[in-house]
């Protein structure tokens, strides 16, 4: 007897993540291959990715019913486009109708971080949590404002908590504001300030355990993140108040490094807002893909139960 399944992609500034996702929210036969440049070859490699995960589906006596597939950016989940995705170089992409010209099942399709939370959500550390905030801290700054058990949209625009500005007149900032979270806090700023002041070039991770190590330019970065962390979040806290906050993306991999500064500060700012706990993402760089799948399941007209 065959059982249901769906395909789910994650599309990333540098790889394409994909999989097959049962109904438990396995993902089965993962693979990862380089973005291609273009949203056309982006849409046929996807196509491809599927004839090959389909290929996987059937060996495992599985049925694809459904493709799920996300991307970052300003992504409008109800017109299926891109508004704008700076670091793949897109404007106004109607990703959805590229990929459904390309397949032959239903298409669902939304933005990673939203659907990163979604998985968060049911799968990880958002389970039983309610009405949350999943942040994941990368390359860029985002986050998925999660609501009734849904990542809200705001037509493409919503959760950008990178772009809350913690320091007025900083560093300015790819959107082209002025110190704003991701230009503070950041995989790539952090790298980069250490850089400016240190003279080295280090990735974030390093300076992470340098500051650790007492490396005083590293302590003052690390330090400045956080207080950035802080000041968007607090800003965030006052508006919609959540009871628990997901931190997840690359840097949530320094763990209590990260947490426990976050948390001390946090509760120190605060004053009559409500003080949520904050925990680490489970999922790690399989959010991602593993949102892309519940919502090829939630199109298919299936909750997945894990
Ligand atoms: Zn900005």
């Amino acid at each position: 007897m065959t059982s249901d399944c769906v395909i789910a992609v994650d599309v990333g500034g540098t790889s394409v993540k994909a999989a097959v996702v049962d109904e438990r929210g396995a993902a089965i036969a993962p693979v990862s291959v380089p973005t291609p440049r273009g949203a056309e070859r982006v849409a046929d490699e996807i196509a491809a990715l599927v004839d090959e995960l389909a290929d996987a589906a059937h060996a495992r006596e599985l049925t694809p019913v459904a493709l799920g597939v996300v991307t970052p950016g300003l992504v409008d989940e109800d017109e299926g486009t891109v508004l704008l995705a700076g670091n793949l170089g897109w404007q106004d992409v109607p990703m959805r109708a590229l990929v459904e010209k390309r397949s032959t099942l239903p298409v669902a399709f939304g933005h990673d971080v939203r659907a990163g939370g979604l998985a968060e959500a049911v799968l990880g550390a958002g389970r039983g949590a309610g009405d949350h905030l999943f942040v994941a801290i990368g390359t860029g700054v985002a986050g998925a404002v999660m609501l009734g058990g849904t990542a809200y949209g705001g037509g493409g625009y919503a959760g950008e908590l990178g772009h809350i500005v913690v320091e007025p007149d900083g560093h300015a900032c790819a959107c082209g504001g002025r110190g704003c979270l991701e230009a503070v806090a950041s995989a790539r700023a952090i790298a980069r300030r250490y850089a400016e002041r240190a003279g080295e070039p280090v990735a974030a991770a390093e300076v992470a355990a340098r500051a650790v190590a007492g490396d005083g330019h590293a302590v003052a970065v690390w330090d400045a993140a956080v207080a950035g962390l802080v000041e968007a979040l607090a800003a965030y806290l006052c508006v919609l108040a959540p009871e628990t906050i997901v931190v997840g993306g690359g840097l949530a991999t320094a763990g209590e490094q990260l947490l426990g500064p976050l948390r001390a500060r946090l509760s120190e700012r605060l004053t009559i807002q409500r003080v949520p706990r904050v925990v680490p993402a489970e999922l790690g760089e399989r959010a991602g893909c593993l949102g892309a799948g519940l919502l090829a399941w939630r199109t298919a007209g299936r909750e997945v139960r894990p």
